[in-house]
């Protein structure tokens, strides 16, 4: 069944509440692709006895809200009376992610082995694209986290092989794959395919998903709400491919499917595990993009899964 704007905004704010925050914001001139409707109604005060009843927890700045206008639902957003003129106006969530005092420290991120048992049945290769069919069916329309209201798209689901054996999972679609739907299609996807060529494999021999769906405005990191929430269907995904060998593309991907907050560099260079299969990590092709002396580095760690899968570089051409 189809939800009212309101019936959305109102399970939205609701699961800010679920995360104990009550006070939200919203910029006037937001450049969100927002129903009209809900920039009313994040806009609108509540009244002092409303307010009463809201739990007291941490704030997060605000900016000047309009004065009430008659006939709108109040009560669905809880705000507060103007600051000084001098205050900066805030950023809102979806541009800068969780103010600092709600955003940190992050929560231990929980790793994907902890997250659900291995299931004991293993998916038939022939009906491995279906059950994949199916999750992303399950997924529909998302709007389980904030990434849905931030200006998406398309959800970006994967692309490869349903029987591959070797999977890459990237950290969350960027601009040129929340306009195809597709993950790693912009520059770094191009990256992406150079290495796996210079692995000895096609592009479409492999499985490539995100810790995330969906864009986060502005390529920042996903929360970490949001990639905790969109964790369980990445779970899915592998249990289904069941590849040999995963490779984690930089850190939020390690960080969420080894559930570890470590550098990069102590990740790399040593064999890992996840939903059984063995896990590399190594750096994402975005910083290689940016800092083009780490390819070296990066080489090593794809040689290292070449040794494990048996795979040999291809004679380079004379
Ligand atoms: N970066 C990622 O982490 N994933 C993509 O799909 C694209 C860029």
């Amino acid at each position: 069944m189809a939800l009212s704007p309101e019936q959305q905004l109102r399970a939205y704010v609701e699961y800010f509440r679920d995360l104990g925050v009550y006070e939200m914001y919203c910029r006037e001139t937001s450049q969100l692709a927002m129903p009209e409707r809900w920039r009313e109604l994040l806009l609108q005060p509540v009244s002092a006895a409303e307010k009463a009843d809201a739990p007291q927890v941490r704030t997060a700045a605000r900016v000047p809200v309009p004065p009430p206008r008659s006939g709108v639902q109040a009560s669905l957003l809880r705000t507060s009376p103007p600051p000084p003129a001098a205050v900066e106006p805030a950023r809102s969530y979806f541009e800068a992610g969780l103010p600092p005092e709600l955003a940190a420290p992050m929560p231990k991120p929980v790793s994907f082995d902890a997250l659900a048992p291995l299931p004991a049945e293993i998916v038939p290769a022939a009906q491995r694209a279906a059950a994949l069919e199916a999750v992303r069916e399950e997924i529909g329309d998302c709007t389980r986290c904030p990434l849905a209201y931030a200006g998406r798209h398309k959800i970006v689901f994967a692309d490869g092989d349903p029987n591959a054996t070797l999977m890459f999972v990237g950290e969350g679609p960027g601009a040129d794959e929340d306009a195809q739907g597709l993950p790693f299609v912009g520059k770094a996807g191009q990256l992406l395919n150079n290495m796996i060529a210079a692995m000895g494999l096609k592009r479409e021999e492999v499985y490539i998903a995100n810790i995330v769906k969906c864009r986060p405005p502005g390529n920042r990191t996903p929360e970490f709400a949001e990639a905790s929430t969109c964790s369980q269907f990445l779970v899915k995904q592998i249990d289904i491919v069941r590849p040999k060998v995963i490779v984690a593309l930089g850190s939020t991907a390690a960080t969420y499917l080894l559930g570890v907050r470590q550098s990069l560099s102590s990740l790399r260079g040593r064999w890992h595990s996840t939903r059984g299969a063995k896990l590399a990590v190594t750096y994402h092709p975005a910083f290689l993009l940016r800092d083009p002396r780490q390819k070296a580095e990066a080489w090593k760690d794809l040689q290292m899964v070449m040794a494990e899968m048996g795979l040999k570089a291809p004679a380079k051409k004379s």
